[in-house]
């Protein structure tokens, strides 16, 4: 005998974690869209301080992090989720609003924890493709709207093919859709973008009541470690999240961490400005070896390998060290995407790559 499990579970699909590979020398981790710097030493210090107390179990408000939050983005604290890094946002989220005969609409490829909101639910998920450019098409999208949707999943910028999408557009977009249909738009990378200020976004919230936006403290923190990230919406989402998650679900130093790092701003736009270099170092090497990417507005590019077999490219890759994402893996066949790490790191990337090819 072996034990039952669930239909549901059975149709969830796995997580496509990176694959580490056995290698002598170093690794150049450029596979999961980290940052590579470690935290900010105040944020180390913050965490040493709250080491001692690890016998209390975490605060279930999170009432710290969340008013630094609502300090930073004037809100209500009331409106402020808080998660086990956004991934546990999107699941409770699934859990809180999706049911069997309800509807979840989203492009495709785009991270790849959606597919995951509508197994774990019984909804049914409805896909939508991408544009030539690897854009989001929003009329597309708004058109397999239904009475039986309510959610729709917005990744701006697309993780995995790094574009991202003006807010004016966004905001037709919501205008557009009943207001029962919850648009969360998940802005893991918005710190990245150069196109605009990344917290012009914040406006869709005073104009809308159906909209979620789903930050991480994973990215441009480089606190993925500790997991940490949190939604700005209404308080009824926040409420109703708390329903179906357990109360101790962000650890005491995850809150901590977070809401010290949300005091060192200057350090963010230095990462910012860091990482838009290397974009540009990144980018033009691939240009010179004339590799197409799409736009990047983030800490990664999507670059297309043409007629090149992948899975040879991504196997010589790593045999010289180096982890990046396989196109097949994120949804669509003939891709790599690979992070922006160190100087060093992009170099090691390129030199390898060079060879691969
Ligand atoms: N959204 C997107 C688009 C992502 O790429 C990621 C992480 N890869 C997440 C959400 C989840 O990040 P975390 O749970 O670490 O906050």
């Amino acid at each position: 005998m072996t034990i039952e499990f669930s239909e549901r579970v059975n149709a969830i699909p796995v997580y496509p974690a990176a694959k580490t590979y056995s290698h002598e020398g170093e690794l150049t981790k450029l596979a999961s869209n980290e940052t590579p710097w470690s935290p900010h030493p105040a944020v180390l210090e913050a965490v040493e301080r709250a080491l001692p107390a690890l016998n209390r179990y975490p605060d279930p408000d999170k009432s710290l992090l969340r008013t630094r939050l609502a300090e930073r983005f004037e809100l209500p604290a009331g409106r402020v989720t808080v998660g086990n890094g956004s991934c546990e946002i999107l699941l409770a989220a699934a859990e809180a609003l999706l049911e069997p005969g309800a509807e979840l609409v989203y492009a495709w490829p785009s991270f790849s924890m959606y597919p995951h909101l509508a197994a774990l639910s019984g909804a049914h998920a409805v896909t939508v493709p991408l544009d030539d450019g690897g854009r989001h098409d929003l009329d597309a999208l708004a058109r397999e709207v239904t009475v039986a949707t309510r959610m729709v999943v917005v990744c701006n910028p697309n993780n995995p093919t790094a574009t991202a999408l003006p807010v004016d557009a966004l905001d037709a977009f919501v205008a557009s859709l009943p207001d029962h249909v919850l648009v969360l738009v998940d802005e893991a990378y918005v710190e990245f973008g150069t196109l605009q200020d990344p917290d012009e976004s914040l406006a869709l919230l005073s104009r809308h009541t159906n909209v979620v936006l789903l930050r991480t403290f994973s990215k441009v923190y480089g606190l993925c470690g500790l997991r940490a990230g949190y939604a700005l919406g209404s308080e009824d989402f926040r409420l109703a999240l708390d329903r179906v998650r357990q109360p101790f679900s962000v650890n005491a130093l995850a809150q901590v961490a977070a809401a010290e790092a949300l005091r060192h701003q200057d350090e963010v736009a230095s990462r910012v400005e860091r990482i838009a270099v290397e974009r540009l170092h990144v980018e033009s090497a691939l240009a010179e070896r004339e590799l197409e990417t799409t736009d990047s507005e983030t800490n990664f590019s999507w670059v297309s390998l043409g007629d090149r077999d992948e899975d040879e490219v991504m196997r010589e890759l790593a045999q010289r060290g180096v982890i990046v994402r396989s196109g097949t893996a994120l949804g669509e066949v003939g891709n790599l995407r690979v992070t922006y790490g160190t100087r060093e790191e992009n170099d090691r990337f390129l030199a390898a790559l060079d060879e691969a090819l």
